[in-house]
């Protein structure tokens, strides 16, 4: 797998606003937010997309997604709602292939999935 910005990030070598690490993941807040709380939750654990997460890796993505849900929960986020996604590959955006999952909070959010 190749190296992405996100690794760069994890070892500062760019700065990002970090506001979530332990040893499994990383959250900053997204570069271009597309909500009033963007936030990105990046493993430590390489993997290029969401299609290479196999069964025996399956808990890295539920770390991602309860990272998410506790830190909507301490930003007093949660009862109003929030959105998290994993984009995957071309027809769904993604532009960096080392997997994340976006928080998108602080609003009401649009409906999305079409074209
Ligand atoms: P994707 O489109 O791959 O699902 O999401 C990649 C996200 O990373 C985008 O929302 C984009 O704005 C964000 N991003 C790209 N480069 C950087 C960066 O250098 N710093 C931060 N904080 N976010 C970035």
């Amino acid at each position: 797998m190749s190296e992405t910005i996100f690794h760069k990030i994890m070892r500062r070598e760019i700065p990002a606003d970090v506001v979530y690490e332990d040893e499994h993941l990383i959250a900053f807040r997204d570069i271009a937010p597309q909500a009033p709380v963007h936030v990105l939750f990046v493993p430590k654990q390489d993997f290029a997309t969401l299609n290479d997460v196999g069964e025996d890796s399956a808990i890295v993505v539920g770390r991602l997604a309860t990272a998410a849900a506790r830190y909507a929960k301490a930003q007093g986020l949660a009862e109003a709602g929030y959105r998290i996604v994993m984009n995957c590959n071309a027809d769904a955006g993604q532009t960096v292939f080392q997997i994340h999952l976006h928080l998108l909070a602080g609003a009401p959010l649009g409906r999305f999935g079409t074209p």
